[in-house]
């Protein structure tokens, strides 16, 4: 079986759907109301768990109802929880979503996710120890990604860095990721280009291995001296894009075994079906829904 660490965000998604994205100062009636788990490291390790590996979440959650709610909700998914904190005296992450027409919009709240740590990322060495890869996201502090980087070599672990929400970073740590897996606008953000220069050339300049994702096109991918190629997205009716990058993330990591082709097909082919379900987690696919749609 294939074993995944995921270290990352823990939220609660509220989100709100609507018949379109409210302008400054306007008030607009929606159409539902939902609380749904989520925030990008437990979403990456449900859909891992849900693709059939064997996942271990490190991350932290609030004492709060929601605190609560997401733990017990990561356990239900059969993932390892020994490594999430519930920390007293602030709340859990959460995320305010609007959806409108199958896009999203997302405001993000850390609270408990700004307090994973450096130590704690050292005190999951054990899990981290003979993983098959993790998988670590921006939603926590940059001290803690850059332990994971550091563990994770001194275990010999493949790391899948995803640089969302998009930020500038260290340029010595594209040195230390297996795969970087951003979309257009993150790669340009952590390579600090300003311009408008083509997805394929700042592909070209990465000084690591790049997955890029862009939406319903699917992914370009790139892997050492080689240009890039493109993996075609798998048509659906769009219902919610929320998680499609999640869901993506998690199925490379948990298929690279079977080669990066394979992976990335296996990755746009999981995102397709995520789109075409409503919520974060819950419209992530399992193993046999996924192995349904590619026959
Ligand atoms: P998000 O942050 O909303 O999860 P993202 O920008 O990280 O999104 P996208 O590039 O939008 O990631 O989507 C990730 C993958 O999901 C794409 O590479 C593609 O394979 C799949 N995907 C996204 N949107 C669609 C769509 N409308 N139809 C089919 N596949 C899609």
């Amino acid at each position: 079986m294939t074993r995944i660490v995921v270290v990352g965000s823990i939220n609660m998604d509220l989100v709100t759907l609507a018949p379109r994205f409210v302008a400054p100062g306007e008030t607009l009636t929606g159409d539902r109301f939902l609380t749904i788990p989520g925030g990008k490291g437990a979403n990456q390790a449900v859909a891992a768990a849900r693709l059939g590996a064997q996942v271990a979440m490190v991350g932290n959650v609030g004492a709060d109802a929601f605190g609560q709610q997401l733990y017990d909700g990561l356990k239900a998914e059969g993932i390892d929880v020994g490594h999430v904190r519930r920390l007293d005296g602030v709340g859990s992450g959460t995320a305010s979503i609007t959806v409108a027409g199958g896009e999203n919009q997302i405001v993000v709240v850390p609270a408990a996710n700004g307090r994973v740590t450096p130590a704690q990322v050292e005190a999951a060495r054990e899990v981290i120890r003979g993983a098959d890869a993790v998988l670590v996201q921006l939603e926590i502090p940059l001290d803690a990604v850059d332990a994971t980087l550091r563990v994770a070599a001194d275990e010999n672990v493949p790391v899948i860095l995803n640089p969302a929400p998009a930020q500038r970073l260290p340029a010595e740590w594209l040195h230390r990721v297996r795969y970087l897996t951003p979309n257009q606008h993150e790669l340009a953000t952590v390579l600090d280009d300003r311009g408008d220069t083509d997805f394929r050339e700042l592909m070209r300049r990465a000084p690591c291995p790049v997955v890029l994702t862009r939406g319903a096109e699917g992914a370009w991918f790139r892997d050492g001296d080689d240009a890039p190629r493109h993996q075609a997205g798998f048509r659906v009716d769009a219902v919610d894009s929320t998680g499609a990058g999640d869901t993506f993330n998690a199925a490379l990591a948990v298929f690279l075994g079977e080669g990066l082709d394979v992976a990335v097909r296996k990755a746009c082919a999981a995102a397709a079906l995520k789109v075409s379900q409503l919520g974060a987690q819950p419209g992530m696919p399992r193993r046999d829904a996924l192995d349904a749609f590619l026959e």
